[in-house]
């Protein structure tokens, strides 16, 4: 799919196309996708999203741009490798996708949760579809980074772990799973 970089991916919504003022994808989700500077200096894996919200808008558009690398960085570190990086990158390029639409942001539930509906557009052979998800981020705080800081990975429900409810949370909260993520996932 030809993409316009006039605007970033996860600004079209088909529902509100007419009320958005074009956002740039330099200035949007391109900041948070490369992970160097132009002089080719690393930027310790790009800028964190700030919030679920973002973090769900810059892997839609990751899924627009085929940026398979980005969707497995943001997804929870525990669940990576369990990830087929094949499938998502051949699923986001065979997808034609037309826009994004945010019907609910929950930015706490609970400690460290978050939660966010959303319908990505995209078109078939039989007209515009919508895939309607919610999707829980978790925040995980990283003691071993440079500025010790707070990052938001997107939980995978479709990902299935060998984790029993009394065992440490696979985020690293060391709260027992079944009272952390545990709760999120099927
Ligand atoms: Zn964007
Ligand atoms: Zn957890």
């Amino acid at each position: 799919m030809p993409i316009s970089i006039k605007s970033c991916p996860c600004q079209v919504s088909p529902s509100l196309a007419f009320l958005s003022t074009p956002v740039a994808y330099s200035d949007c989700c391109q900041p948070y996708h490369d992970d160097l500077y132009e002089d080719g200096t690393d930027k310790n894996g790009g800028v964190k999203a700030e919030s679920a919200e973002r973090l769900m808008r810059t892997r839609y558009s990751a899924f627009v741009l085929a940026k398979a690398d980005y969707i497995v960085k943001t997804t929870l570190p525990a669940q990576q490798t369990l990830l087929d990086v094949k499938a998502i990158e051949s699923w986001a390029k065979e997808t034609n996708w037309v826009g994004l639409e945010i019907v609910k942001h929950t930015p706490k539930l609970g400690k460290r949760h978050a939660q966010v509906e959303f319908k990505a557009y995209y078109t078939t052979s039989e007209g515009t579809q919508a895939h309607h998800e919610l999707s829980t981020f978790v925040k995980v705080i990283d003691k071993t980074a440079d500025d010790k800081g707070e990052r938001w990975y997107f939980l995978d429900p479709t990902v299935s772990m060998s984790v029993s409810q009394k065992q440490p949370c696979i985020c690293g909260s060391g709260e027992k799973f079944k009272r952390c993520c545990g709760g999120y996932l099927p």
